[in-house]
């Protein structure tokens, strides 16, 4: 998951980012998935204006790839 977000990331995230970058090298699935839920928590309940901006990126991303499907 590749996510480039525009904000001021504070102690913890710094620290769950470099464990995200880290679980790069971890072959288990799983694992990777929990590191990832565990900063998308983080982001949910400590960051609230990152959250909308992912939100409202989305439908944009959505129909651009609906627009490729119909050429
Ligand atoms: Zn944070």
């Amino acid at each position: 998951m590749k996510l480039y977000l525009d904000f001021e990331p504070c102690d913890e995230c710094k620290t769950l980012i470099k464990e995200l970058s880290e679980s790069d090298l971890i072959s288990d699935e799983q694992e990777k998935e929990e590191e990832s839920a565990k900063f998308l928590r983080h982001l949910t309940y400590n960051h609230t204006e990152v959250v909308k901006a992912i939100i409202k990126d989305v439908p944009i991303q959505k129909k651009r790839q609906e627009f490729d499907w119909f050429k």
